[in-house]
């Protein structure tokens, strides 16, 4: 019906595109606001050891407190971060925020950071790392680095050796969201990775599927294998978390041991060492 009207018709789809565009101007125009601001928000979410399921690790999880659309997850604006160029400040500013916050956790308490490849792209993750850790006085030993598969997919050396330089200096690097995307097995011997994630896509059905539960138990032998420890990512349930375990994932991070939550909540669970009980977090989920 469109098509019938003709030039309207035309005038009517450019401003479709014009107030798309602008709006995505005006966002990001927000977002490069927010960052210099500090508007953006950490939450950690808690990492667990087999087999006591002691909490031995957060990983830091970007949330933006957007001045009239409330808190926006991630998927809402990392995707424009990296179109834009805006990837690098926020990445450097998860960083810095998020090793500030960790140096007041016990020490057994590791921190874990996303970066995305577009950041390790740009060649100054290293130095921004050493400053981060520099100003915060956390010890390098106690941060992990989360890339994706991507990262290899780039096939730079020169990124992997920047990689490398990290592992140098002590901080750990992890493979996140192992078996999603162009995951392949090679990637594994393109370099050395102290740690992979298994996929919540994995883990999800682990209890149902058989052929979920032998794909984690073939990658936790390979992991093993490699020197690399696992985290099963996701885990919701305690059923899951039984084969998770017996598959022989090292680590597991999931709703089951603690939602991601602000700063001060995060606090409580890495002095307490305790995850918050799955049940009580199940039944205090917001919006269920
Ligand atoms: P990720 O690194 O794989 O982080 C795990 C995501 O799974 C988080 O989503 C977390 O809230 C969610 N999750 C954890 N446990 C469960 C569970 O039991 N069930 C379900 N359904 N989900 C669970 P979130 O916070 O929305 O982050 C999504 C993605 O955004 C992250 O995936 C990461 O790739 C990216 N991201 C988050 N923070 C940052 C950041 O600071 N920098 C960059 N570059 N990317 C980030
Ligand atoms: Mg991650
Ligand atoms: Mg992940
Ligand atoms: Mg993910």
């Amino acid at each position: 019906k469109v098509k019938g009207s003709g030039r309207n018709a035309f005038r009517v789809f450019d401003e479709g595109l014009d107030s798309e565009a602008s709006s995505r101007c005006r966002t990001e125009a927000e977002l490069r606001e927010a960052i210099a601001a500090g508007a953006l928000e950490l939450h950690f979410q808690p990492i667990v050891a087999f087999p006591d399921e002691s909490v031995c690790g957060m990983e830091a999880l970007v949330r933006w407190r957007h001045p009239s659309r409330g808190l926006l997850m991630p998927d809402q604006f990392i995707a424009l971060a990296e179109d834009t160029g805006l990837i690098v400040p926020l990445g450097e500013w998860v960083l810095r925020h998020a090793c500030f916050e960790a140096a007041r956790w016990p020490g057994h308490v590791r921190l874990a950071v996303n970066i995305s490849p577009n950041h390790i792209k740009k060649r100054t993750l290293v130095r921004s790392v050493i400053q981060a850790l520099g100003a915060a006085r956390l010890p390098p030993e106690r941060l992990e680095i989360e890339v994706t598969e991507t990262v290899l997919l780039l096939h730079d050396e020169a990124i992997l050796a920047e990689l490398q330089q990290l592992r140098d200096l002590g901080v750990a690097v992890v493979l996140d969201d192992f078996g999603t995307g162009y995951s392949s097995l090679s990637h594994l011997r393109m370099f050395t990775f102290d740690k992979i994630k298994i996929d919540r896509l994995f883990v999800a059905e682990v209890a149902e599927r058989p052929d979920c539960a032998a794909i984690v138990c073939a990658v936790t032998g390979l992991a093993r294998s490699l020197g690399m420890a696992a985290t099963a990512e996701g885990v919701e349930t305690a059923e899951q978390a039984r084969l998770l375990r017996a598959a022989g994932c090292t680590h597991a991070q999931g709703y089951l041991f603690g939602r991601p939550q602000p700063a001060a909540a995060a606090y409580d669970v890495a002095v307490s060492g305790l995850a918050v009980s799955g049940l009580a977090s199940t039944a205090t989920r917001p919006g269920t």
